[in-house]
């Protein structure tokens, strides 16, 4: 009996650090809850250039990709003109 009762110790000891452990970690080690990026966090606005805090400004979806403003003036620029925004080349600012 002394052997059965170590074992069923070991067994329940084994289960919880499945469970519970690190054991739990390899179990769950694909898929599941994603990992936020830093660049998921922050986006960056297409009229000023500068970095927007996602809940932050204004959010505009335009042809199923979501934009973000720092304030409402480059909302309505954008709105204005999106093409202008969007095909401008990387580092190129606006005038305006
Ligand atoms: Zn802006």
């Amino acid at each position: 009996m002394e052997g059965l009762g170590s074992f069923l110790l070991f067994a329940l000891f084994f289960y919880l650090m499945m469970r519970y452990g690190c054991g739990a970690h390899m179990m769950h080690g694909h898929g599941g809850h994603a990992h936020k990026k830093g660049d998921e966090t922050k986006q960056i606005d297409p009229v000023c250039e500068m970095e927007v805090e996602s809940d932050k400004g204004y959010a505009k979806i335009y042809h199923g990709t979501l934009y973000r403003f720092c304030t409402r003036n480059c909302l309505d620029k954008f709105d204005a003109n999106p093409e202008h925004y969007l095909n401008k080349r990387p580092g190129e600012k606006d005038e305006m």
